[in-house]
């Protein structure tokens, strides 16, 4: 399998390169050249296989011949250690609960298997690879607990000091190993600031291999097709569903971009439901062909807070720049927060289940395509994309309720911090990115 970027104007590469790479040097992103087919009969296979099994049939036709099957099949047991609970609400309601990882995000699904991959290809170069990202909290905290441990790579982590949660402090800086925190006495825009001034510092890319781990990797898209095809395959061998309909909770649109992959390698998966929130760029255009990306406005779920999405490319891509077509299989819609709060003291009400503000964006999605597009019957999936713990505050004001915490994450709250303090001066991150073991 070769791959290719958006932009065309850059030469196809392996997928080694894809993933090392990140980002195409046209500034594309990349896209496998074609995307592989399962045949009904390799489908019906499939039907009541493990999370694992679909995992690995999906990832073996991407990687094809570069990793060996016994390899990578240890990689996926390795990355996929925990499970993937589709939780029935009501008749033809479902939860996908893909917060069960080690970070209670779905960021797990991606960064565990790009680590993985990383690794295993920087190990074949005889390279030391450097992962360099600025997070304001939920991917940072993935990579951080992806990477842990991976041979050949490590990963220096930059936040804005003050400016994350203490939960996700704790994530970003318990990983230990070969995971460094940097605590920036600045905001996030200093900490982007900071990495990209890295990535074309001259001097430092002579002696150090960075790349960065964010959503437009394709090694971390490839992976979130997986939990696509394990739910729709669950829904139909459990609750005798075809078809049903995905409801996503959408910031940068890699989740939706990873169905779309999964809908066209042959899994039966009915139509997207793309939720934003007030970020709505892409509704917009996917209504009038009009991409008119506003400044990013902060709502309630911040981690859709994203006013120009990356994976627009690769949407665009997929459906040639025809934005009907896309609308065939994608209905935007956008939510309020005042519905987004309705919507989690609803579901509380009616199914006693705490939902998070971006579950509960998309939820409230769902309910509307099925209720305006007379499609009260059709089976949903909702993918839920974080345990409500990340989101304690917001919901136990919408709520009213105190939230218990899961004892893991008491173990977790318990660790010891190690982060180093630096200020927001890019020469004080280069200083820190020579002085590590070469
Ligand atoms: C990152 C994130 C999203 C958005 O996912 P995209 O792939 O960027 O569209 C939604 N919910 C949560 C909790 C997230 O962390």
């Amino acid at each position: 399998m070769i791959y290719f970027s958006t932009n065309k104007s850059s030469i196809p590469v392996s997928l080694k390169k894809a993933t090392l790479e990140g980002l195409a040097p046209d500034g594309g992103l990349y896209i496998p050249s074609e995307i592989p087919r399962f045949s009904p009969d390799e489908i019906k296979l499939l039907e009541g296989a493990s999370f694992n099994n679909i995992a690995f049939a999906i990832a073996k036709k991407f990687i094809g011949s570069d990793i060996s099957p016994d390899e990578l099949s240890d990689m996926i047991d390795n990355c996929y250690t925990f499970e993937t609970p589709i939780v029935q609400l009501n008749s033809n309601t479902f939860i996908e609960e893909l917060f069960c990882g080690p970070t209670l995000a779905f960021k797990d699904y991606g960064a565990r298997f790009l680590a993985r991959l990383t690794g295993f290809f920087a190990a074949e170069e005889q390279r030391l690879i450097t992962v360099l990202v600025a997070t304001s909290g939920d991917t940072g905290s993935a990579v951080a607990y992806g990477f842990q441990g991976i041979t050949n790579t490590r990963v220096v982590l930059l936040y804005p000091s003050g400016k994350v949660s203490p939960l996700q402090e704790q994530q970003l800086t318990t990983a230990g190993n070969n995971v460094y925190a940097l605590e920036v006495e600045g905001n996030f825009d200093d900490c982007q600031r900071m990495v990209k001034e890295a990535f074309v510092d001259p001097s430092l890319n002579k002696s150090l291999t960075l790349t960065s781990a964010n959503s437009i990797n394709i090694s971390r898209l490839i992976p979130q097709s997986f939990y696509y095809a394990w739910a729709c395959l669950q829904l139909k061998e459990i609750y005798g569903f075809n078809n049903p309909l995905f409801a996503v909770p959408s910031g940068n649109y890699g989740n939706l971009t990873a169905g779309i992959l999964a809908k066209r390698m042959g899994f039966p998966i009915g139509h997207f439901i793309a939720a934003s929130n007030a970020n709505d760029s892409v509704t917009r255009y996917i209504d009038d062909g009009r991409y008119d990306p506003h400044p990013t406005i902060t709502t309630l779920s911040t981690a859709m807070d994203v006013g120009n999405p990356s994976n627009f490319a690769r949407l665009r891509y997929f459906y040639n720049n025809d934005h009907a077509a896309m609308g065939r299989e994608i209905t935007g819609i956008a939510v309020s927060d005042e519905e987004t709060r309705a919507t989690i003291r609803s579901v509380y009400e009616r199914f006693d289940y705490i939902m998070e503000p971006h579950t509960a964006v998309a939820y409230h999605a769902l309910e509307r395509y099925r209720s305006t597009e007379g499609a009260a019957e059709r089976a949903g999936i909702v993918l839920s994309t974080a345990h409500p713990v990340k989101f304690l505050e917001a919901i136990e004001k919408t709520l009213d309720k105190k939230i218990e915490i899961p004892s893991n994450l008491q173990e977790l709250m318990e660790k010891k911090k190690s982060a180093t303090l630096i200020s927001s001066e890019y020469k004080e991150l280069a200083s820190f990115l020579n002085g590590l073991d070469q």
